[in-house]
């Protein structure tokens, strides 16, 4: 079984290919997605162009959170309480389903339920704090609002409010991905990866005819497009905007528990902070989000953004020995209406997508693994609606 830091080594497409399920990006998206489907019996082929897992998963912080990027009750009012509501229990219902993931595999991968504490800015945002407390408590969530005191009281945060979830978590992305990919293969999944695997158009229909870099052909019956936020040929125009995005990790700290329970911390401003623990005693630092996604801009920020994160993150905590150690920057995407795309692709029969997605990628590659299956084996999935390419572009 691979280890945290191993890489897993496929070999390139050398040949044409027939399958039931053609997956194309070997993210968590499609690692996950490929061993669902191999599970279910179907001949499933994952192309990837660069190694396993070594496109945003890679770079991921890994907070897993129900709660999205866009508060539930600015959810509702944009896309209406049906829409809001069921992407917030989906993504609520991903922590058991992930659980049952890993007992199945056999592979913890760093997983560990933890609280979720959503810190306000200011004074003023308390009043739909609360109204947003009660909103996610209506849909059976376990939260609680926090007043000044009961914060400082229970993280020694001086803020004037939070919201706390018995809800949250965290994983280990990266190793997920690089055993779910081995648990695919095993299942009969075949996994390519290599320059030679960069699929470089797809033709929905029936059979779905992709052809690769190499000059290869994959026929599929149905296809899937988990390439994260690199190749989206699918996406209607104005779908999604990429963000640049920061994170670092800081200096081991003696402390064996920073703040009570390593809740994940985040907070109202946006772009918003966050944090979170790993357990070799560093503190994760994340955000400082900025709205483009070109690489050699996004990385000439890199040391004025640790900086700025450590600073915030000092504030925070001003008793915690809060150093940078490391840091990198990745990019993630922002949708009109905050909600990732999954589902059928218009206009191309047979193929689906998962794709877009916010701050919540994880917990969005769980919900997305059983929506594809449903799709590619049974022509549908209740959820598929929730999160459609069809859905009117709103914001
Ligand atoms: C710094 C940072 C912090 C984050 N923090 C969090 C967090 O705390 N919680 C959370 O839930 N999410 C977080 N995210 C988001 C999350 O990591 C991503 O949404 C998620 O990893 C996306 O996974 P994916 O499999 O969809 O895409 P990716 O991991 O990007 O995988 C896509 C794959 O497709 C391949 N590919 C692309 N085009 C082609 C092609 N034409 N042919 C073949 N292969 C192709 C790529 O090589 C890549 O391997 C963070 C992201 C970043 C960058």
């Amino acid at each position: 079984m691979l280890q945290s830091g191993e890489r897993a080594s496929w070999p390139d497409l050398e040949s044409d290919v027939d399958a039931d399920v053609l997956v194309i990006g070997g993210g968590i998206t499609g690692a996950l997605a490929a061993w669902r489907l191999a599970g279910a019996g179907l001949d499933t082929v994952l192309l990837d162009r660069r190694e396993i897992a070594q496109g945003s998963t890679a770079a991921s912080t890994a907070l897993l959170q129900y709660e999205l990027d866009t508060p539930l009750l600015e959810l509702r009012r944009t896309v209406g309480s049906d829409r809001a509501d069921g992407a917030y229990r989906a993504c609520a219902a991903a922590f058991d389903r992930l659980e049952a993931i890993l007992e199945e595999l056999g592979e913890r991968a760093g997983f560990a339920r933890r609280q979720s504490l959503y810190l306000a800015r200011d004074g003023d945002e308390l009043p739909d704090l609360r109204r947003e407390c009660d909103a996610r408590a209506g849909l059976g969530v376990g939260v609680e609002f926090l007043d000044r005191q009961s914060l400082r009281h229970q993280f020694g945060i001086e803020r004037p409010g939070a919201l706390l979830s018995s809800l949250g978590g965290e994983v280990d992305a990266y190793r997920l991905t690089l055993r779910l990919a081995e648990a695919a293969a095993a299942l009969g999944a075949r996994i390519r990866s290599g320059p030679g695997s960069e699929v470089v158009s797809l033709q929905g229909g029936a059979p779905t005819i992709a052809r690769t870099a190499s000059g290869h052909v994959v026929r599929a019956t149905s296809a899937v497009f988990a390439t994260g936020y690199e190749f989206a040929p699918c996406l209607p125009p104005r779908a999604a905007s990429l963000v640049s995005t920061y994170a670092v990790a800081t200096v081991p700290l003696a402390a064996p528990e920073p703040w009570p329970g390593r809740a994940l911390i985040w907070e109202t401003a946006r772009p918003y902070l966050y944090l979170r623990t790993i357990p070799d005693g560093r503190v994760i630092v994340g955000g400082a989000d900025e709205p483009f996604a070109d690489a050699d801009r996004r990385d000439a920020l890199l040391e004025s953004k640790t900086a700025q994160l450590i600073d915030s993150a000092r504030a925070l905590f001003p008793s915690l020995a809060l150093e940078a150690d490391c840091a990198w920057a990745g990019v993630f995407a922002e949708t009109p209406d905050g909600l990732p795309y999954i589902g059928p692709v218009p206009d191309m029969e047979n193929v689906h997508g998962s794709l877009a997605y916010g701050g919540n990628g994880i917990t969005f590659a769980v919900v997305a693994a059983d929506i594809l299956l449903g799709l590619c084996r049974d022509g549908s999935h209740p959820h598929a609606a929730l999160f459609g390419f069809d859905r009117p572009a709103r914001g």
